[in-house]
């Protein structure tokens, strides 16, 4: 299967997201138990450490207070009916005890101002009874006659409140509000003591504990959840973001890959359209380091291709004796005008035979006679024009091709050819040679079936030259 750089991207991006899901479920999964268990902790705190610690204050209360109700010199203080041996009893326990105290039943059941009707109560000894802030813990516990039974008065002990709110206050409390309440006879629970944001008391979060061997109980409401971002939430936000990212990213990286590429890949087009046209250019901007140092090697086999190219060429093309071009050269030239002459060009050419060459041979060797077509090669180029053509096409036998010249302007430039030339040319040393030569013009006609018609018609003319006596030019009819 082929892929594209946008398919490339597309993979990139999917397995980038693939571990940036992963990455993200594993941090959501990792902070959920963590989450759970704090609460857990924090739940338990009220029923743990201050329900125990109530409960065995009001055990110990009460154990002391059974203790001293029973014992026989509290019975007999009380059933004697004298103050003072009752006065003296308090006396005795108040060096063991002093928050104790005994009374006796008045008439209408009732001990002192206080109604004993359950076993633990709250005395409230500071304010008027009912107010609700400052209680003290009582317990009493009554003094029975086993004789004859009846309640002879109470035994009670007070503990302060002190200690109880030091209690209660060390009960750890976090976004929540606690209550101590006691149970009330004719209606709903007495507040006792309380801690924290009442307003909280409206929640449902509702922790209730009995607190054992009491009236009272503990009542915690805890904050809601926190309306605030859940953790799925986040994540999910948190992925939507980063995908969103990585997607802005690949596509980033998508377009300025495929910016460089296709730039690079213009320029090696553009190296290989030079290389078929046999050129170069001094410089081909790359973008990617990759593309530019492979194209190093290649721009540098290019030129080295170039350079033999053009020596093949160039000696392909060219006559190795006189330097000018031979006569296939010649042949793909004719080609290329003929071609031109349907669209109104006018060309014009010129062959030229040495005449009586075949003597310099003869006389001189036939060293001379190349020496003669070397100079001769060497003249003709000195003299014409570089638009002009010149080639040999073999033995003594030249060609001038004028393009773009009419054969009466040729025949003026012929003219001044012959003029031109030297009169003499210095074969080897000290053998100079009297340069004749004859020449036959013609001009090159769309009509023509082949462009070698031209070359036909010069041809002839210089036949006629030949004929006439040498050492002249003649038109073709
Ligand atoms: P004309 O005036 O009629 O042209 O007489 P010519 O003596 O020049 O006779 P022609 O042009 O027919 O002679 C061509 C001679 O050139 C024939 C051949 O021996 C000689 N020849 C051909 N090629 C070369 C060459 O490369 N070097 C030398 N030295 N001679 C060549
Ligand atoms: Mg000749």
């Amino acid at each position: 299967m082929k892929l594209s750089l946008a398919h490339f991207c597309l993979i990139a991006f999917l397995v980038l997201e693939a571990i940036n899901s992963a990455t993200i479920y594993y941090l959501h999964q990792s902070s959920l138990p963590h989450s759970k268990q704090v609460q857990s902790a924090d739940q338990s705190g009220a029923q743990r450490i201050l329900a125990p610690a109530i409960s065995g204050l009001a055990a110990n209360m009460r154990a002391t207070v059974a203790r001293i109700a029973q014992s026989p010199q509290t019975i007999n203080s009380l059933k004697s009916g004298s103050e003072r041996e009752r006065l003296a009893q308090v006396g005795n326990i108040h060096t063991l005890f002093p928050d104790a105290r005994i009374q006796r039943t008045l008439p209408n059941g009732k001990a002192g101002g206080n109604a004993f009707t359950q076993p633990l109560s709250v005395v409230y000894a500071d304010m008027p009874q009912g107010s609700g802030s400052n209680p003290a813990l009582a317990i009493a516990e009554p003094v029975m006659d086993m004789e004859n039974p009846a309640i002879l008065g109470f035994v009670v002990i007070s503990k302060g409140s002190a200690e109880l709110r030091s209690m209660f206050e060390s009960l750890q409390l976090q976004d929540a509000y606690a209550e101590l309440q006691q149970a009330n006879s004719n209606g709903p629970y007495n507040v006792l003591m309380q801690r924290g944001d009442a307003r909280l008391k409206t929640s449902a979060f509702q922790e209730l504990t009995d607190l054992q061997g009491t009236a009272w109980r503990l009542v915690v409401w805890r904050a809601p959840a926190k309306p605030v971002t859940s953790p799925v939430q986040t994540h999910l936000a948190a992925w939507a973001l980063s995908s969103l990212f990585l997607a802005l990213g690949m596509a980033g990286l998508y377009l300025a890959l495929r910016k460089a590429v296709k730039n690079d890949i213009d320029s090696l087009l553009l190296f290989f359209s030079d290389i078929r046209h046999s050129r170069l250019r001094k410089a081909y901007t790359f973008q990617l380091k990759d593309f530019e140092q492979n194209f190093e090697l290649m721009y540098r086999l290019g030129k080295l291709m170039l350079g033999k190219n053009k020596q093949v060429n160039e000696s392909a093309s060219i006559d190795h004796l006189s330097q000018v071009n031979n006569r296939r050269s010649f042949d793909i030239k004719q080609k290329e005008l003929f071609k031109t002459l349907a669209e109104g060009w006018t060309h014009s050419l010129l062959i030229i035979d040495i005449d009586n060459f075949k003597q310099v041979n003869d006389t001189f060797g036939h060293d001379a006679g190349d020496a003669l077509i070397v100079q001769f090669g060497k003249a003709l180029k000195e003299q014409l024009r570089s638009s002009d053509f010149i080639a040999r096409l073999g033995g003594d036998e030249f060609c001038v091709i004028f393009p773009n010249t009419p054969l009466k302007k040729a025949e003026e430039l012929a003219g001044r050819l012959r003029q031109n030339l030297p009169e003499e040319l210095e074969l080897t040393r000290g053998v100079m040679h009297q340069l004749r030569w004859s020449g036959g013009l013609s001009e090159y006609k769309k009509n023509d079936e082949t462009e070698n018609m031209a070359l036909s018609r010069a041809d002839s003319a210089l036949l006629e030259a030949k004929r006439a006596g040498r050492d002249q030019t003649r038109m073709a009819a």
